[in-house]
C-alpha cells in the first residue's frame, strides 16, 4: 500500500482537549499521511514514528503548492517533491 507523507511534526504525545500540558509531557514525532486503498482513493491517517524515521519521512515529504497554468490561466494545486517540479495542468488534460 502506498503512503503519501503530508507532514511530520513534533507534537505532544497526549494532546487531547486540554490546552495546558504537564511539564513532564514529552514531544514525539507524528506522521500525517494519505494512504492509497485503491487507485485514486485515499484515506487520511496518522502514526507515531521514532526520530530517525521522522527525518527520513521529512526528506520524501511532498509539498502542496499552487501553480498557474500558462495555457488556460487556471490556478491548481499539486503535491510536488521540490520547488522546480512542474505538474501537468488538470484542466488542460481534460480536453
Ligand atoms: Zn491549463
Amino acid at each position: 500500500m502506498r503512503k503519501i507523507t503530508l507532514s511530520v511534526c513534533k507534537v505532544y504525545r497526549n494532546t487531547g482537549r486540554f490546552r495546558l500540558h504537564r511539564k513532564k509531557t514529552k514531544k514525539a514525532w507524528k506522521h500525517f499521511f494519505l494512504e492509497e486503498d485503491e487507485p485514486d482513493e485515499f484515506n487520511f491517517g496518522t502514526e507515531w514514528v521514532d526520530s530517525i524515521t521522522a527525518q527520513f519521512l521529512k526528506l520524501k515529504k511532498l509539498h502542496k503548492r499552487w501553480f498557474i497554468c500558462i495555457g488556460c490561466r487556471q490556478w491548481f494545486y499539486s503535491y510536488v517533491k521540490n520547488a522546480r517540479a512542474t505538474p501537468e495542468c488538470p484542466y488542460c488534460e481534460e480536453e
